[in-house]
């Protein structure tokens, strides 16, 4: 009842609205046609193979989430994300301007590379989904779940139960809110002034998202410095009274429900949070603790989804199926590797990349003879030719 979907390393254009039978089937097709990406719709349909959407006859949809470090504010990016001009050849590191620098020229490619860093970010994402979102709250079989690297730079979730195939774009908008934390009113979820002037808000052990704003404006506390305090609009006093006692301010949200107005020896009224401060503070938590998912992939019910133990064509890597328990110790660089022996390649410019432990380059206009994978992942990142 999928769609099938494929991408070929010689043509741009996406072959789509395939149906295949079975297994058999779809290995007959990838040896005779070699796809460089292999893809099947999270949706089931009465006729997968119709040209258009409307004569597929929707029958339902798994649910799916994708975290991927592309979209994750990671520092690194900085230092190994590279682009280059097509008509000058000048090059630099981070992200890419909209005009060469040098020549003007607007053609400009950009090279996004993956680091132990950037996927160890998407994996912690991925973890607080599944454990703090799906399982914990929203209470889905964990057997039902499928995690996925994608080969690349994150993860996917499928959720395959029967109870959500049937949800709506509408529906499915409503969970993606739910774990960003969009739209949650921290009047709802306990957090007030009392008449006498008092504020209370959430314990830490509530449940569902009055727990989470207790635990993140702990955890915001301990961390924020001057510059995030001053981004969100607090005054000098309140940020000398935020700095000068973050154990003081966490211990009380942690360990009652007092989000205090003042501590011990700033009584003056300049320092004190105010209703209003806290609600900036719990508004820039939910901003940098809540879950991070690309929205899009969760929305659309008629999405094409990589397939789990295919190869991924813009590395060569495997998109691994794993389960919530393989997930801590599953390391994306040494456990998708599925070359063996060398190969010659013929380099322009490559960053420095760690494949199985071992570091390679960076390289620069040279031909060196490496492992496999090595050689097959810089040839996909189009950055080398296989010689
Ligand atoms: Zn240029
Ligand atoms: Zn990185």
């Amino acid at each position: 009842m999928r769609e099938w979907g494929f991408l070929f390393f010689d043509n741009t254009n996406f072959l789509r609205h395939i149906t295949l039978k079975d297994t058999h089937q779809l290995l007959d097709f990838c040896k005779r046609l070699g796809p460089s990406d292999c893809y099947h719709s999270a949706a089931y349909y009465m006729n997968p193979a119709a040209p258009d959407m409307s004569g597929k006859n929707w029958a339902g949809c798994d649910l799916i989430f994708d975290v991927d470090a592309d979209h994750l504010d990671t520092p690194c990016k900085k230092e190994h994300d590279i682009w280059i001009c097509s008509k000058c050849n000048a090059e630099g590191k981070g992200g890419q301007p909209t005009i060469c620098p040098k020549c003007g020229g607007k053609d400009i490619s950009k090279i996004t590379w993956i680091c132990n860093n950037c996927l160890d970010t998407a994996k912690k994402e991925i973890i607080k989904v599944l454990d703090e979102f799906l399982i914990a709250d929203l209470n889905l079989n964990a057997e039902n779940i499928f995690i996925v690297f994608s080969g690349h730079r994150g993860y996917h979730i499928h959720v395959e139960d029967e109870k959500i195939k049937k949800l709506d774009a509408n529906a499915r908008r409503e969970i993606i809110d739910y774990i960003t934390g969009n739209g949650v009113d921290p009047a709802y979820q306990g957090l007030i002034q009392l008449p006498g002037g008092v504020i209370v808000g959430p314990k830490s052990d509530d449940y569902g998202w009055r727990g989470r704003i207790n635990r993140y404006v702990t955890r915001f506390i301990k961390e924020a410095g001057e510059g995030v305090l001053t981004e969100i609009g607090l005054s000098k006093p309140k940020r000398k009274l935020i700095l000068e006692n973050r154990e003081f301010i966490a211990e009380n949200l942690s360990s009652t429900k007092k989000f205090i107005p003042g501590v011990n020896g700033i009584s003056w009224d300049l320092a004190k949070l105010k209703l209003t401060d806290w609600l900036k503070i719990v508004e820039a938590a939910i901003k940098l603790y809540a879950g991070k998912i690309d929205e899009p992939v969760t929305a659309d019910i008629h999405r094409l989804i990589r397939l789990p133990n295919s190869l991924n064509g813009k590395t060569g890597f495997k998109t691994k199926l794993l389960r919530r328990d393989e997930l801590d110790d599953f390391n994306p660089l040494n456990d998708t590797q599925v070359f063996e022996g060398y190969v010659k390649v013929k380099i322009k410019r490559s960053p420095r990349i760690v494949i199985g432990d071992i570091s390679y380059g960076p390289f620069y206009d040279e031909e060196v003879e490496l492992p496999m994978s090595v050689g097959v992942f810089l040839a996909c990142k189009n950055v080398a030719d296989i010689v």
